[in-house]
């Protein structure tokens, strides 16, 4: 197989980093600071509106909705062009176009498509994610948040519960929802996908104050929220298609934007050894950088593979999640070889290096995408039983209408 890009993408190739040579610099995020989250959304949408301007957003998106119309090998050329600068790709980015428009794109109406389409890639609409709750997260399909028509003959739905973990939904224009609307059948046939815009009324969010002192996520409860049925995506009751063509993107989307192994080698090449030499002298430093940056490079040809077969119509499925479990899993190892490289400067950095807190920063992080968008387990469940075909776990609630459940 040649992993070289053919003539054409290198050309593409060699386009993105021209254009990026000239436009990111500007973008970039200070090293080893955080950033207010407020201000880390305001640079987000402005790149975004940077992108679009340069017709770069949204490349597998069709022209008429105002993408390039281009292929999953070029937007995963693009990714790692992308992946050279440090620059403000928040979630409050990747919920928009990684999530909200695929699933617009697949099941919404053209009325739909144009309403929401350009403007998320203009960077003028950001999205949030509302599907966790306080006991429906690797479960989601055991979700309790109902809506029920209203008795005005409107049409509109009235939505009461309650989501967590809704990152960035503080600062976001709009929100993808899954809710319950018919407790009747089994859990995953009586759920409806909507989209809302987060100023309606009886929406609240309350950010959840996290160990790193950033708050980037909430609780977000809904009280007789009304939400007209032109927001509902798909038909009633066909909501869990939905939140499988959400999650797919989210998994497949993993890691795609920032090379996690490059920045370790290039500063193993400016730390010094303390015997006149930097500790990419080293043999076994080489060996575990070369081992890591293999297993990235892996991932990125199986993650353009996949992504391919998107662009195509065709559905990897379950194996979406060995992106996301191959990522989370090597993240963590990257981050935590940072880490041992820089020694004792790892816990005490000194004055001026800016490197290491942001390195600190994302080590501690790193964790959390072992749980979100799946944790490693339950993807391993899904690989083992959809990919591999080995058998299934007993599910007893499987054909139980869900008002039926203990
Ligand atoms: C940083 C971050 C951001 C997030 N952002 C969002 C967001 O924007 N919107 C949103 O809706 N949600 C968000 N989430 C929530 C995320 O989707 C859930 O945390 C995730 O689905 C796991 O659900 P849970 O936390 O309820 O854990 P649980 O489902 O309670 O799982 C707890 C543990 O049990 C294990 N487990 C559960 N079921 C099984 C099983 N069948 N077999 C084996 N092991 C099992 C899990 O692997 C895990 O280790 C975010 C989470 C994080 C960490």
């Amino acid at each position: 197989m040649d992993f070289n890009d053919t003539p054409q993408e290198a050309a593409f190739r060699a386009e993105a980093r021209a254009w990026l040579a000239a436009h990111a610099p500007a973008h970039e995020m200070p090293r080893g600071v955080r950033l207010d989250d407020a201000d880390e959304a305001a640079r987000g949408r402005a790149w975004m509106r940077e992108l679009y301007d340069g017709g770069w957003a949204g490349l597998t998106f069709p022209k008429a909705l105002g993408g390039r119309g281009l292929s999953g090998i070029e937007a995963v050329i693009f990714a790692e062009e992308e992946g050279r600068y440090y620059l403000p790709k928040g979630p409050f980015t990747a919920i928009g176009t990684g999530m909200a428009l695929p699933v617009i794109a697949r099941h919404g109406t053209d009325e739909q498509r144009a309403r929401f389409i350009e403007p998320t890639l203009k960077g003028d609409l950001t999205w949030c994610q509302l599907f966790s709750e306080p006991s429906a997260g690797s479960d989601l399909a055991a979700l309790r948040t109902k809506a029920v028509r209203a008795d005005d003959g409107s049409g509109d739905w009235i939505v009461n519960g309650q989501k967590v973990w809704s990152s960035w939904a503080h600062l976001t224009d709009w929100g993808i929802l899954v809710v319950r609307t018919d407790p009747s059948v089994p859990k995953h046939k009586g759920l409806t996908f909507f989209v809302v815009d987060m100023k309606t009324p009886g929406i609240e969010t309350r950010p959840i104050r996290q160990i790193s002192g950033m708050s980037e996520f909430n609780e977000t409860f809904l009280t007789d929220v009304r939400i007209p049925d032109a927001n509902r995506i798909g038909a009633e009751g066909e909501g869990w298609a939905c939140c499988m063509t959400v999650l797919m993107g989210e998994r497949l989307g993993s890691g795609a934007h920032r090379s996690g192994v490059e920045p370790l080698i290039e500063a193993a090449a400016k730390t010094p050894d303390g015997h006149g030499g930097t500790m990419l002298d080293d043999r076994a430093v080489r060996q575990a950088l070369a081992e890591t940056l293999a297993d990235e490079r892996g991932q990125n040809h199986f993650q353009a593979r996949l992504r391919t077969m998107v662009s195509k119509g065709e559905n990897p499925g379950a194996m979406a999640g060995m992106i996301k479990l191959a990522y989370a899993g090597r993240q963590q190892k990257i981050l935590g070889l940072g880490m041992e490289l820089r020694g004792l400067d790892a816990i005490a950095p000194l004055p001026g290096d800016s490197f290491t807190p942001d390195l600190q920063y994302d080590y501690i992080y790193s964790v959390v995408m072992r749980i979100a968008g799946g944790a490693d387990e339950v993807l391993r469940n899904q690989i083992a039983e959809r990919v591999l075909g080995m058998p299934g776990d007993v599910r007893m609630d499987k054909d139980v209408p869900f008002d039926q459940l203990k």
